[in-house]
């Protein structure tokens, strides 16, 4: 059988209430919203809707999270894959598996188009580090390009992309009329790690009244997806000692773990 093409959810969930912090991000994808919701509305006046935005930012803080709810919020189905996916493809692949996605995604417009990691595809081209250029790679950000200057007027589908490298994209893909908007999505500071406590405490029992701004002083650096890991580790950690509830001595202990964690990471990397 055909290994499965791409992700697609045509009844996304998650609205911007599940997305804590990030509010100048969320305003400006807000737009987006709106042009999903009502394409005619901007098009009647003569205006093309912007075809690309991509999301900038650290790992873990919300970037998917967030196109996710651009969707739920527009009530437009997601679609979705990752440049990862396509290091190491066969030949002709890549370019059909975009083309494949593209074309869904058109009969199903409005739409967004997301496409996770898209360093991995859209690095500048002729510039590959060791094997003297990739082709595939190639072919596949060609055909990427190709499709978002190839919508018709009345095709809705709107690519929200993500990196934590744009540094290293291809210039093309900045270019006006493919990906000419960046966000920046940055790690929480204070208050916003707060506020994503609040989001993953929510389905959590909890054995007391927990200090998020307590928490949120634990937990320098630490991005959305850290965030939503302390929450469950504390509860596994809780758990296995047999609580009834989560105390907040299970959070400091989740808290040692991923820092824990952390260290042994950046430590592979250095
Ligand atoms: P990557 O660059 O590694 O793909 P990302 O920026 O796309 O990461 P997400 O996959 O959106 O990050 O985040 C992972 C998980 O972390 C989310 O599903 C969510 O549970 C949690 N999370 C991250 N950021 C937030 C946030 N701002 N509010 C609430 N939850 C968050």
């Amino acid at each position: 059988s055909k290994a499965q093409l791409f992700d697609k959810n045509t009844n996304v969930k998650i609205t911007f209430k599940d997305v804590a912090g990030l509010e100048g991000a969320k305003e400006e994808v807000e737009e987006i919203v709106s042009f999903l919701k009502d394409p005619e509305k901007y098009t009647s006046l003569g205006g093309k809707i912007p075809k690309g935005a991509l999301l900038v930012g650290p790992p873990g803080t919300g970037k998917t999270l967030l196109a996710k709810a651009v969707a739920g919020e527009a009530k437009v189905p997601f679609y979705s894959l990752s440049g990862s996916d396509f290091v190491e493809m066969f030949v002709g692949v890549g370019a059909s598996r975009v083309r494949d996605l593209f074309k869904q995604a058109k009969e199903k417009s409005p739409a967004i188009i997301f496409i996770d990691e898209i360093d991995a595809i859209g690095r500048a081209r002729g510039k590959n580090s060791f094997s003297g250029g990739n082709d595939e790679r190639e072919n596949t950000l060609n055909q990427l390009l190709t499709e978002m200057d190839g919508f018709a007027t009345k095709e809705h589908v709107i690519v929200i992309a993500a990196t934590n490298r744009a540094d290293v994209l291809d210039r093309a893909l900045m270019r006006a009329g493919r990906f000419d908007r960046q966000i920046f999505v940055d790690l929480p500071d204070l208050n916003e790690r707060k506020e994503i406590f609040q989001v993953h405490l929510k389905p959590l029992k909890l054995a007391e009244n927990l200090d998020t701004e307590f928490l949120a002083k634990q937990t320098p650096g630490f991005s959305g997806a850290d965030i939503a890991n302390v929450c469950n580790e504390s509860a596994l950690i809780a758990a296995r000692k047999n609580k009834k509830a989560i105390d907040q001595q299970d959070f400091l202990d989740a808290v040692d773990r991923i820092v824990g964690g952390l260290e042994k990471k950046n430590k592979i990397i250095t």
